[in-house]
């Protein structure tokens, strides 16, 4: 811990933007359990893969090598908005009236507004480099379907996008973004596939689930060659894209002798926590450092608080391999909550082997809570943030609470994965009072 007094923003130069991501797998404790292939119950080898995703990233996915070189394409494109902030929300800390430092790590300047950009370009990038002319991919609030369509449209490739029945209706101004961007955005379930037709025969009004969409991206990204199909979050390569924001932020902390007591980020799959952790638990996981990692996430979808460790389902038909994970089941559909990005019955293997380890806590908010976390944020540091991005704040809010009943000063780091202005209908019906856990 460092004085008190930090700039309220610290900066790096395109210069100091970090050259490679980290990659945590060789420094876990115990390997990840293989993923098993969804037709042979086997461990799946590359080959299983190819289908799905460019050779490039099916070598990230299983890679030793504990630094990956970002490229200088990928590079180019993240100097339109990287190296992102850091802040230090003096103005929170004055309305909680907290001895602890809270920063965070701005990651909503990115054009599509979220840290999903980081490795959506990376993908997009890496599927130009081996000629895939189009890429299927579910959305859930709209937030990975709008970066990917941005990253598809810088690298030039076609993007189908299946989004969430529910957020397609309640976000109806990230479809448009898409669309600008040049993606083709169906409401899933769709009647366009096979997965798609079978859960709407049971259920007609059926609000979708991620695990639905990705069913039907999977599918239709298997029928042609030309085609591959993308995920936003869960994979080891996208948690590792990700680590950029944790580089950047460490490097920002060291910068004014801060360095954090706890980092907090809200999960949905697990990129963005483990994007702002990862560089920080390689200290931890060297021993060099006693860091408290904490994930947060909705108590309607509790997936590592309440969920099994075990072989499970990236989808909801069974089409995705089978990864070892915090689960609530494949077929589990959460409650249609505003934060649609939470909204996945399943985690990133490494983060669910890092709480399942006791590396990484875990905790779950009802969605009043985060909500009023987020209007205190608005409130005082000004900014609107998003659904999710506030489960991480309420977090990181109890801690300076507890800091200012112990009277410890403690160094509080969060990631602020995304704005929430196209999610302002969350925050008006919150004000209404209409709003249910
Ligand atoms: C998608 C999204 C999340 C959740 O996804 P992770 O992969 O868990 O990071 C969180 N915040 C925002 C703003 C998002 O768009």
């Amino acid at each position: 811990m460092g004085s008190k007094e930090t700039p309220y923003k610290v900066t790096l130069t395109e210069e100091e933007m970090p050259k490679a991501w980290y990659n945590i797998q060789p420094d876990l404790p115990n390997q990840l359990p293989p993923p098993l292939s969804p037709m042979t119950k086997e461990p799946a080898g590359p080959e299983d893969f190819i289908p799905l995703f460019p050779m490039e990233l099916i070598k990230q996915e299983m890679s030793p090598e504990r630094f990956i070189e970002i490229p200088e394409e990928v590079r180019e494109v993240y100097r339109l908005y990287r190296p992102s902030p850091l802040h230090r929300a003096y103005r929170l800390e004055k309305e909680l009236d907290t001895p602890a430092r809270i920063f965070y790590k701005d990651e909503s300047v990115s054009m599509a507004g979220s840290h999903k950009p980081n490795t959506a370009i990376a993908q997009a990038y890496y599927n130009k480099q081996e000629g895939v002319k189009r890429i299927c991919t579910e959305t859930g609030a709209g937030q990975w379907g709008s970066a990917l369509a941005l990253g598809c449209k810088f690298f030039g490739i076609e993007l189908q996008v299946y989004m969430v029945k529910v957020s397609y209706e309640q976000k109806p101004y990230r479809r448009a973004m898409m669309e600008v961007w040049g993606a083709d955005v169906f409401a899933s379930p769709t009647d366009m596939t096979e997965s798609g037709r079978a859960v709407l025969a049971e259920d007609p009004e059926c609000p979708g689930s991620l695990g639905i969409a990705i069913s039907e991206a999977v599918e239709m990204a298997l029928k042609r060659d030309d085609t591959k199909y993308s995920l936003g979050s869960v994979l080891n390569h996208v948690c590792m894209h990700q680590t950029v924001i944790g580089l950047e932020a460490k490097a920002q902390m060291e910068k004014v002798d801060a360095y954090p007591d706890v980092v907090i980020g809200c999960v949905g799959g697990g990129s963005n926590f483990a994007g702002v952790s990862f560089p920080f638990m390689m200290d931890k996981l060297a021993g060099k450092s006693d860091v408290r990692c904490i994930a947060v996430e909705p108590t309607s979808c509790p997936t590592l608080t309440k969920g099994k460790y075990e072989y499970d389902y990236g989808d909801e038909a069974g089409l995705a391999p089978i990864v070892m994970m915090y689960t609530l089941g494949h077929k589990f559909v959460p409650s249609a909550i505003h934060a649609g990005g939470l909204r996945y019955h399943g985690d990133s293997p490494l983060v669910s082997a890092l709480v399942h380890e006791g590396y990484v806590e875990a905790v779950a908010y009802p969605q009043t809570q985060v909500f009023e976390a987020a209007m205190t944020f608005a409130r005082t540091e000004g900014m609107i943030i998003a659904p999710e991005t506030s489960h991480a704040l309420k977090c990181a809010i109890d801690e300076a609470l507890k800091c200012k009943e112990s009277g410890e000063s403690r160094d509080i780091l969060f990631n602020l994965s995304g704005h929430g202005l196209l999610d302002l209908k969350g925050y008006e019906e919150y004000m209404a009072g209409n709003l249910q856990d």
